[in-house]
């Protein structure tokens, strides 16, 4: 079986004693390609480095973090603009609203900046990833993003021009991402006993619509909780999913790669 992890944060400092043992671990794994997030100014650079070192397995995403936001300033706009344009830079992300983290960023420059974003998107005409967090139940950023997504997007003529990173709200908003097009990325956050709603929504939207993430170093999947999570724990995420969905590990493998191939253009 061949993974992919759509959406890694190897160059995150969590790795910067052992990055190539663990890369080199990844390759064994099942996990034969993994995507490198990029999604503050500083990880433009290096994010598109590591990609030079293993060039036929990864690929970058850069953005600008909505926690982040404010570090969106026009120095960074044309670097950003630039980046997007070699060639392994993949997709626009991580972009979108966290209202978890409105002490770090109020959410005026969140929403001014993700407009900007949306629209450097529609510009460079490349696949958006979308970060989308709420404060308890408040749904709000959700409503606020579709909204946006509809008014303010232009999504590529692709099969898939975009995904819901870190999937984890109810079928209500798995729906409206579908209804946009997107794919839902699903992390460790669908193997903990306390998300059965992420666990109905996802099977209601069917494999079809997935890819599989780590969000590595954060969000180990059960069982390896409170552990470094990286793309190796990819096959284990897809095990949890599989068995919920009743379906074999093989097809979900098969269906969650070509997913993230078709997404990220990939060969
Ligand atoms: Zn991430």
């Amino acid at each position: 079986m061949n993974f992919i992890d759509s959406h890694a944060h190897i160059n995150d400092e969590a790795f910067n004693e052992d990055r190539d043992q663990v890369i080199s671990r990844v390759f064994e794994s099942g996990t034969y390609k993994f995507v490198e997030i990029a999604c503050e100014t500083h990880e433009w650079t290096p994010a598109l480095a590591l990609c030079e070192k293993y060039p036929s397995r990864l690929a970058a995403v850069l953005g600008v973090h909505p926690q982040v936001a404010q570090t969106y300033d026009d120095a960074a706009k044309a670097q950003l603009k630039e980046l997007l344009q070699n060639r392994h830079a993949a997709a626009l992300g991580e972009i979108g609203l966290d209202y978890a983290y409105l002490h770090a960023c109020p959410k005026e420059t969140q929403l001014k900046v993700f407009e900007e974003m949306l629209s450097l998107a529609n510009d460079i005409k490349k696949p958006i990833v979308l970060h989308i967090r709420r404060e308890e139940e408040n749904y709000e950023p959700y409503d606020t993003t579709f909204h946006m997504l509809k008014h303010n997007w232009q999504p590529i003529s692709a099969k898939f021009p975009g995904v819901l990173h870190c999937f984890s709200a109810r079928y209500e908003e798995a729906k409206q991402a579908l209804d946009h097009g997107l794919l839902l990325g699903i992390n460790g956050c669908f193997t903990y006993k306390k998300n059965e709603y992420i666990r109905e929504a996802v099977k209601k939207a069917g494999a079809d619509k997935l890819i599989l993430e780590t969000d590595c170093p954060y969000l180990s999947p059960q069982g390896k909780r409170g552990t470094r999570n990286d793309p190796s724990n990819i096959p284990l995420i897809a095990q949890w999913v599989a068995d919920y969905l009743d379906m074999p590990v093989e097809k979900l493998a098969e269906i969650t790669t070509q997913n993230a191939l078709d997404l990220y253009n990939l060969k």
